[in-house]
């Protein structure tokens, strides 16, 4: 068997941010993923944005996950010797006169105000239709999600920290009193900890973890009269890929929940865009995926009440981009302070895992 301290099962932004943090603490990690084409990952846009939403709300402690991602992927980008994470400004274009109202009210505070600024150039106006005002956010940034799972994939496999493989959390982990044999990989760790996405629905271990995923749907389109490099928000967004080519998100499906591209959605998302975009496109392709989202809405990490070599660390909704890297860090410090590396850590109420009374008793062992 070959020895771990951590083993990691699932590299999407949950999986491969906690790897890089763990090992940057000394911590030898085995990062497995099934290597499905489609992920929640996959298809995401990487965006970053500050303020969301027809209220004009500002992202959930983003003054904390801010600086925490934006180091955190520079550093990865440095280490990996690859680029793939853009501080690009955002736009927003109000769809109506009531968002302009809400806009109105919000920039009278200063923490509103530090995170916007008028257009800058101003926007196209033979691009763009923006019949009620528009802001642009400057503390954004987009993710080439791909580029950075490959090159973290590539990193990790260098020293052989990376492995193909789909575990099955129930049969294949035997857990002893000195860790975790996984004898399908030849594989001995100290602590697994699950990164699943939305498969941990099937997590027998972690079953009293409520979800409310939602699908969402994202098409790439060809725009070739489009110079505009900055992401667009008006209902739904538009962010620049490469070249002339573009892509157009999203929806919120909470019923059908499959990986299957809908000619519904494809329509409705068109119909949002001619609601801004002034220009001809042409789609060039569909993606659909499953966000991972707790019923709480929150994050959710930390090691299984019951048994301390089991953790987790999921429901990164929308946005995985922003959150992963704050999350990542403290669950690496939970692991450490449980090792006796570091004194105690507190965890947040709505983001730990240990809060959670209805988990203790949820292993297949005992039931
Ligand atoms: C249409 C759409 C657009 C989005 N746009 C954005 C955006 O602009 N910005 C943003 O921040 N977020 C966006 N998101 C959300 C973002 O994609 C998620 O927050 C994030 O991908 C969740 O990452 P994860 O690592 O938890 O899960 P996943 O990406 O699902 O990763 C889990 C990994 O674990 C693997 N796995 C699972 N079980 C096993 C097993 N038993 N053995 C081996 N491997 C296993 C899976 O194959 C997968 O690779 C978007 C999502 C969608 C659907």
């Amino acid at each position: 068997m070959v020895e771990f301290d951590c083993l990691v099962i699932g590299q999407g932004l949950a999986g491969t941010a906690l790897a890089w943090f763990l090992r940057w603490t000394g911590v030898r990690v085995l990062v497995v993923d099934r290597e499905e084409r489609i992920t929640s990952s996959k298809i995401a846009a990487g965006l970053i944005t500050p303020i969301t939403g027809q209220r004009l709300i500002k992202s959930w402690r983003f003054d904390d996950l801010w600086p925490a991602a934006e180091s955190f992927y520079r550093r990865v980008e440095i280490e990996s010797g690859s680029l793939f994470f853009h501080q690009i400004p955002m736009a927003r274009l109000f769809s109506n006169s009531s968002e302009a109202e809400v806009f109105s009210e919000r920039v009278m505070a200063a923490d509103f105000r530090r995170l916007i600024r008028e257009p800058q150039p101003p926007l196209d106006r033979s691009s763009f239709k923006s019949d009620h005002g528009e802001f642009e956010m400057t503390t954004s940034g987009q993710l080439n999600v791909i580029q950075y799972l490959a090159a973290s994939r590539n990193y990790f496999a260098r020293d052989r920290g990376y492995l193909a493989a789909d575990l099955d959390p129930e049969r294949d982990l035997k857990i002893n009193e000195f860790g975790i044999d996984v004898p399908r990989i030849g594989v001995h760790a100290r602590h697994v900890i699950f990164c699943q996405g939305i498969d941990a629905i099937r997590n027998p271990w972690f079953r009293a973890v409520r979800f409310r995923p939602a699908k969402g749907e994202i098409l790439t389109v060809r725009i070739p009269e489009l110079l505009e490099k900055r992401v667009i928000h008006s209902g739904i967004w538009l962010a620049h890929v490469e070249r002339d080519l573009y892509r157009v998100g999203s929806n919120y499906e909470w019923n059908q929940l499959d990986n299957v591209p809908t000619e519904k959605t494809r329509e409705e998302l068109v119909r949002r865009l001619t609601l801004f975009l002034r220009l001809p496109f042409e789609i060039i392709d569909q993606h659909a995926a499953i966000r991972p989202i707790h019923r709480n809405q929150y994050p959710v990490i930390g090691l299984h009440p019951d048994n301390e070599r089991l953790g987790y660390f999921n429901g990164l909704g929308s946005k995985g981009t922003l959150q992963a890297p704050y999350f990542a860090n403290l669950l690496t410090r939970v692991l450490l302070a449980h090792q006796g590396d570091y004194g105690r850590i507190t965890i947040d109420h709505e983001v730990d895992l240990n809060h959670r009374a209805e988990l203790r008793g949820c292993h297949p062992w005992l039931n």
